[in-house]
């Protein structure tokens, strides 16, 4: 997939606000090539599974399908960022359970698949695990084929086994189960006629897994005792399986439901019943995730949240992306790199749209040969060797102030400063004072990020906001309806915080959120904003970021 030029794909979060199916989500009008001609083309429908939450379990036929799918209906249960890889323009509908509420009715999902295929759309239904595994996939298949539509299927890992491989569960395993059975434990247990056959399933020679809401529980275990199994039977339950914050609780049989409840085991959640949730003890594997349980707000551009998401997810942290900056290139001149001998980079989106730039001036790295090449900190030394290029020069500590320490020793006559618009002149005035004549080349800009407001309100409540630079928090501080112009990095929006907070009666942040910035810069711009951080990472870049919250979070209980 790739997006048009400077354009940022929206978050599925964003699409989705205020979307689902008959809420009024944008339907983006049908691409030419189906539109155009009398006859249309039929579309097809690809039943996929998307696996049980963990992103890196979703197949790579299913991530190829949904980066080409004209419309996307999904469930509740599909692993966050499933939908990153959609193409910016494809539809996406929301066609599961909201929280406790009504879900789109079944019918109204498959009429709607049906529709957009007769329109000549390709369409991904996404579900949670394997569409065929409780996912209720047969059932529109069997619609599409009534409907003479064509189909296919992409499975999916499901939770039964996905979940119990996470918590160290073998799902069979020579000498304790030589079979499995995946059974719902959803019905309703007031059910007089319920389908399940408990004195068959107790004599069931191996291992039960359960896809169950919790509230069943205590019926299920109640009714396999009374129907013949062993009381002492270890029982596994796996709530959240695969996904950051997964947790076991184990216990015999006949007061699983008890612990379950002291425990508040909530959904979705699996029971895996028999002699292999024993091995749980022995086998679990996960590495411990200090972060568990704990909601983390990021607030950097989503180009480059990802390598800090994907941190703090490791770590166990439920992270909440809320962008409130991107950047995108300004237009300019030709750049012809001759005349400098020492080009200064200040960011790693510096290096990006200053290869970019070369790129259209008919250039590529061999124009940069001649000068030495300094880069403010680690990432944008990553960045620059991305290009093949060993920076010359990279300070110790990742602020203007230590490159120009470090350069302290070097001849300049001309140099290059590459960096944002509206970025410190610290830099530059530095190397001039030193007699150097400098050009400053404002490669890109700093807009803001317009952010749904459900991110936003995740984001004010989470246990940790993270930010990265000055204008990161200057721009989230801006509630919505104020956002989306371009604002001068060196130009302060003014009363952010006070009043625009009172105007809009959201406090810019809960008062048990802890703030955690990226330097003293940034830690700078959040006191102008009335913010005290309560930790400044040591190290200014994503690790040092990440291990001044580890440390935090090591000392702050919730
Ligand atoms: N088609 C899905 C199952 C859908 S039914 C699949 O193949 O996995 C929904 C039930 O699946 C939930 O009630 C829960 O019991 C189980 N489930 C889904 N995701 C889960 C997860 N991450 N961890 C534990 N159980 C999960």
């Amino acid at each position: 997939m790739s997006a048009p030029e400077g354009t940022v794909p929206s978050t599925p979060e964003d699409r989705r606000a205020g979307g689902g199916a008959g809420h009024g989500a944008g339907r983006p009008a049908s691409s030419g090539e189906h539109a155009k001609g009398a006859r249309r083309r039929r579309g097809r429908v690809y039943l996929v599974g998307a696996g049980p939450g963990d992103p890196g379990l979703l197949t790579a036929r299913a991530l190829e399908l949904i980066a080409r799918a004209d419309t996307i209906l999904y469930d509740r249960l599909i692993p966050p960022q499933a939908l990153a890889g959609a193409r910016t323009d494809a539809e996406l509908l929301f066609v599961g359970k909201q929280g406790g509420g009504e879900s789109v009715p079944q019918e109204q999902t498959q009429a709607l698949m049906i529709e957009r295929a007769l329109e000549g759309r390709e369409v991904v239904r996404l579900k949670g695990g394997d569409p065929f595994v409780f996912g209720r996939g047969g059932e529109e298949a069997l619609a599409l084929r009534e409907a003479s539509i064509e189909f296919g299927v992409v499975p999916g890992v499901t939770a039964g086994v996905a979940a119990a491989a996470y918590a160290g569960i073998p799902v069979t395993h020579r000498g304790l189960s030589t079979g499995v059975a995946l059974i719902t434990g959803h019905e309703d247990p007031d059910k007089p006629e319920r389908e399940l056959d408990w004195r068959a399933l107790a004599a069931f020679p191996g291992t039960l897994v359960f896809y169950m809401g919790v509230r069943q529980l205590p019926d299920i275990t109640a009714r396999l005792i009374a129907a013949g199994r062993d009381p002492s039977q270890p029982v596994a339950l796996v709530e959240r399986g695969t996904l950051p914050d997964q947790r076991t609780v184990a216990g015999p049989l006949a007061t699983i439901a008890a612990i379950a409840s002291r425990e508040a085991v909530k959904a979705p959640a699996i029971a895996v019943v028999g002699a292999v949730a024993g091995l749980a003890e022995d086998l679990a594997w996960l590495p411990p995730r200090p972060l568990a349980g704990r909601t983390v707000a990021v607030t950097r551009a989503r180009s480059q949240a990802s390598v800090l998401a994907q941190r703090l997810g490791e770590l166990g942290a439920s992270v909440i992306e809320a962008p409130s900056i991107r950047t995108r290139p300004l237009a300019g001149p030709p750049l012809d790199p001759a005349p400098y001998d020492l080009i200064c980079l200040t960011s790693p989106n510096g290096v990006e749209y200053l290869f970019e730039r070369l790129a259209a001036s008919g250039r590529d790295a061999r124009a940069l040969a001649g000068a030495r090449l300094a880069a403010i900190g680690p990432g944008t030394a990553r960045a620059l060797a991305g290009h093949g290029i060993r920076a010359d020069v990279v300070p110790e500590r990742f602020v203007a102030e230590s490159l120009v320490e470090a350069l302290r020793d070097l001849d300049v006559k001309h140099a290059l400063v590459a960096s944002a618009s509206g970025a410190r002149t610290l830099l530059p005035d530095a190397l001039r004072a030193r007699g150097a004549q400098v050009d400053v080349l404002a490669l890109y800009e700093t807009v803001a990020e317009p952010l749904g407001e459900a991110a936003l309100r995740r984001a004010r409540a989470a246990d940790y906001i993270t930010f990265t630079s000055s204008s990161s928090v200057r721009y989230f501080l801006v509630p919505p309806r104020a956002r989306g112009g371009t604002v001068d990095s060196s130009n302060t929006p003014t009363q952010l915080h006070g009043e625009k907070a009172a105007a809009s009666e959201q406090p810019a942040l809960s008062p048990r959120t802890r703030i955690v910035s990226i330097g003293p810069v940034t830690s700078a711009t959040l006191r102008e904003n009335g913010l005290e951080p309560h930790v400044e990472a040591a190290r200014h870049d994503v690790d040092g970021l990440v291990e001044a919250l580890l440390a935090d979070a090591a000392t702050h209980s919730r």
